[in-house]
């Protein structure tokens, strides 16, 4: 199993679902399965103040998560909300959704048992190598000079890059001081700056030092 976090924009979708891809494995995006809370709770018109609101939504939603790296999914109650979840609305709101234990507690139960289920897979997220599987085979961890993130995930988003630099910085500020499960690099994760790579060099960097732990691990 491999282990991807770092902040949005750090090219982690990207990476993530094309290693998961070349080495035949699942792949598991949990930043969509925070989202699809979020968007449930949303629906419901739950306060993002009311934390046993956001529970009891999270606690009483169906989610469906398919985690072949051609077809991604998320499903809420049976509704598939891929789109939705990328909106401006869940963007604004995931980070308050995530900050609640009980959600969070709910979501990594829910990822150990389809990382359990899998025979490998890749996971990426903010806590995967330092919270939710710290056996990973490997973790990293990947970042991108600021302004290089933005423009990444402007372009994904097809927002404008100025008003996207002020998010990213919003949500990193709120994923990286909450109280439980901050956004940080696990001791043992390996760091990869992704600024100004290419995907197939940070993909194929992963793989070695896959091979290589893996070739450690049996040595
Ligand atoms: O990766 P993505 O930007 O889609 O994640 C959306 C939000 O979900 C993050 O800003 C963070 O608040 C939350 N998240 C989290 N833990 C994870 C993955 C995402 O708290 N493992």
């Amino acid at each position: 199993m491999v282990a991807v976090d770092g902040p949005s924009g750090s090219g982690k979708s990207t990476v993530s679902r094309r290693l998961a891809a070349t080495l035949a494995a699942a792949y598991l995006d949990t930043g969509a399965m925070y989202r699809a809370v979020t968007w449930a709770v949303l629906r419901a018109g739950v306060d993002l103040a009311d934390p046993e609101g956001i529970a009891k939504v999270a606690t009483e939603s169906e989610l469906g998560c398919g985690t072949d790296p051609a077809h991604p999914y998320l499903r809420v109650d049976g509704v598939p909300v891929d789109g939705p979840i990328r909106g401006p609305e869940v963007t604004a709101a995931v980070s308050a959704v995530a900050a609640v234990p009980a959600v969070r507690r709910l979501l990594v139960a829910r990822q150990r048992e389809i990382i359990a289920g899998a025979d490998r897979i890749v996971v990426e997220g903010r806590d995967i190598g330092g919270v939710v599987a710290p056996e990973a085979e490997l973790k990293v961890f990947l970042t991108a000079a600021p302004a290089e993130r933005a423009r990444r995930r402007s372009a994904q988003d097809a927002t404008d890059p100025t008003a996207t630099a002020a998010e990213l910085a919003r949500r990193d500020g709120l994923d990286m001081t909450r109280a439980a499960d901050p956004l940080q690099p696990a001791p043992d994760a390996v760091e990869l700056d992704t600024t100004g790579v290419d995907i197939d060099a940070v993909v194929a960097t992963i793989r070695d030092l896959l091979a290589d732990r893996l070739r450690e691990r049996q040595g």
